[in-house]
C-alpha cells in the first residue's frame, strides 16, 4: 500500500452508523474497517469504503462457478482503483493463487503482499526488463516473437525458470502471437525449456454472449490448446465466465466482476457491490429562484433552493460528464437516505447537490452524501457519464480516506 495502513477500529469512519440506530446491521455484517489509508476521515473531502468481504465473496462465487478450473484475479490498475495491496492480500487469504497485473511496478506492489502466488504481467516484457521479472519472481505474458526471443535468451543465460505465459491473439488484434505462429512454436515450447506455464488468449466481446466472435475465439483457442497439451490454458475474463460454455480453460481471469461490476450487462448483476463513495458536505446555502449554480451558469434554480456543496470533484475521478444543467439532469446523490439531484457543473474539487426536497433540518455541514453505492449503481454511473463502470473505478482518486471493511 502506498499509504501505511493503520490497523484497528477507526471510530470516525463509523460515526454515521453510530448516530443512527436503525443503521445497525442485524446480521454480523463486516462493517468495521480492518485497515484505513489516506488522510483521516474527518479531514478528507471524500471517503471510499471498500468491502473486502464482498470482494472475497465475489471471488468465491466465481471460483465455485468455474470448478474444477482455477479462478485467478486481475488486480491491475491499482486493483481497479480499490488498492492493489489490500485487495490482493484479501484475495490471497480467500485462496486465490494466481494474479494478473499490467506492469512490473504493479507486480512489485502485489509481490509485497503475495509471497508465494503466481503473478503474471499482462503488458508483457519491455526491452531489458527480464532480470527485473526474475528479481521478484513475476511472469511476463509474452505477446510477440520478439519478446519470446528476449525472454528465451535471458532464461538460457541465467538459468531462470520462473515461468511465463504465451499470449495468442484469437481476434483482439492487440497483444499476442498469431495462431499460426503458436502452432508452429508448439513442438519447441513443449519439448524445449522455455518455461511457458500458461497458454492465454483474450475475448473480444464476452459481455455480449450472442456476439459471433465468442464462438470463433473459443473454437480457435480449443484447437490451440490441443497443440499445447500439458500446459495450462486461460481464456475467460469476468464476462467470459458467464458465457454458455467452453470458455473457461484451466484458469479464469476475472477483474471487473470481483469489484462488483456486472459481468452480464442487461441481466441482473450476480455480483455484490464492493465500493461506496461518499463526499463530505462542507457548506449548505439557499439560493433564490432564478439564481444559477456553478461554472458557466448552466443550472438555474426553478424555486428557492437549498444547495449542499460537497468536497468531491473531477480531480477525484468523479466524472465531470455527470454535471447537471437546465437541459440535462446529472448524477444523483443520497443525502439523509434520499436521492437528490446534482446542481450545475462538477468542478475540480467540489460538486453541488440540490437538497431542496429534504426537510430543513437534514442535510447539514459535515454530513456525508453517497455518490456511488447504497443503491447507486456503479455501472449506471459509468453509463450516464458516457463510459463504463470500469473507467469510473480505475480513475478513483488519490485524496480519499479509504476504509477497508474486513472479510467475515
Ligand atoms: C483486464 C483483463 C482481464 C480482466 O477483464 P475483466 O473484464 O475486468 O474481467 C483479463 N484478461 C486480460 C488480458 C485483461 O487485460
Amino acid at each position: 500500500m502506498d499509504a501505511p495502513a493503520r490497523r484497528g477500529y477507526d471510530r470516525s469512519a463509523m460515526a454515521e452508523a453510530e448516530t443512527d440506530p436503525a443503521a445497525e446491521p442485524i446480521a454480523p455484517e463486516p462493517t468495521k474497517p480492518v485497515a484505513t489509508a489516506g488522510p483521516p476521515a474527518a479531514e478528507a473531502g471524500a471517503i471510499l469504503t471498500i468491502d473486502l468481504a464482498a470482494l472475497t465473496a465475489n471471488w468465491r462465487m466465481l471460483a465455485s462457478r468455474v470448478t474444477p478450473s482455477e479462478c485467478g484475479a486481475v488486480v491491475k490498475a491499482d486493483g481497479y482503483g480499490c488498492g492493489i495491496a489490500p485487495v490482493s492480500a484479501a484475495l490471497a487469504r480467500a485462496g486465490c493463487r494466481t494474479f494478473f497485473v499490467a506492469d512490473l511496478a504493479e507486480a512489485r506492489a502485489a509481490r509485497g503482499v503475495l509471497p508465494d502466488q503466481a503473478i503474471y504481467v499482462l503488458n508483457g516484457l519491455m526491452p531489458g526488463t527480464a532480470p527485473a521479472f526474475a528479481e521478484i519472481g513475476a511472469r511476463p505474458v509474452i505477446g510477440s516473437l520478439v519478446e519470446l526471443a528476449e525472454w528465451d535468451a535471458f532464461c538460457a543465460a541465467s538459468g531462470w525458470r520462473g515461468g511465463a505465459a504465451l499470449h495468442v491473439d484469437t481476434g483482439m488484434n492487440r497483444l499476442g502471437i498469431s495462431p499460426e505462429e503458436a502452432v508452429a512454436l508448439a513442438p519447441r515450447v513443449r519439448t524445449g525449456n522455455h518455461g511457458i506455464t500458461l497458454l492465454m488468449s483474450h475475448l473480444v466481446a464476452a459481455q455480449t454472449p450472442e456476439h459471433p466472435l465468442n464462438a470463433t475465439q473459443i473454437a480457435l483457442f480449443r484447437e490451440l490448446r490441443a497443440h499445447y497439451r500439458g500446459i495450462a490454458s486461460s481464456l475467460a475474463n469476468s464476462s467470459g465466465i458467464f458465457l454458455p460454455s467452453g470458455a473457461h480453460g484451466d484458469l479464469v481471469r476475472p477483474g471487473a466482476a470481483l469489484y462488483g461490476i456486472n459481468p452480464t450487462p442487461g441481466r441482473p448483476n450476480p455480483m455484490r457491490p464492493v465500493v461506496r463513495l461518499q463526499a463530505r458536505i462542507v457548506h449548505v446555502r439557499t439560493v433564490p429562484r432564478g439564481a444559477t449554480v456553478g461554472y458557466d451558469a448552466t443550472w438555474t434554480a426553478r424555486r428557492p433552493s437549498r444547495i449542499a456543496v460537497a468536497a468531491l470533484g473531477y480531480a477525484d475521478g468523479f466524472p465531470r460528464a455527470l454535471s447537471a444543467s437546465d437541459e440535462r439532469p446529472g448524477a444523483e446523490a443520497i443525502v439523509a437516505g434520499r436521492r437528490c439531484p446534482l446542481a450545475g457543473r462538477i468542478s475540480m474539487d467540489l460538486l453541488a447537490i440540490d437538497i431542496t426536497r429534504l426537510p430543513d433540518d437534514v442535510g447539514r455541514r459535515g454530513d456525508l452524501a453517497t455518490l456511488i453505492g447504497d443503491g447507486i449503481d456503479l455501472d449506471r454511473v459509468g453509463e450516464s457519464a458516457g463510459t463504463i463502470g470500469y473507467e469510473v473505478l480505475a480513475r478513483l482518486g488519490r485524496r480519499y480516506h479509504r476504509a477497508y471493511l474486513g472479510e467475515a
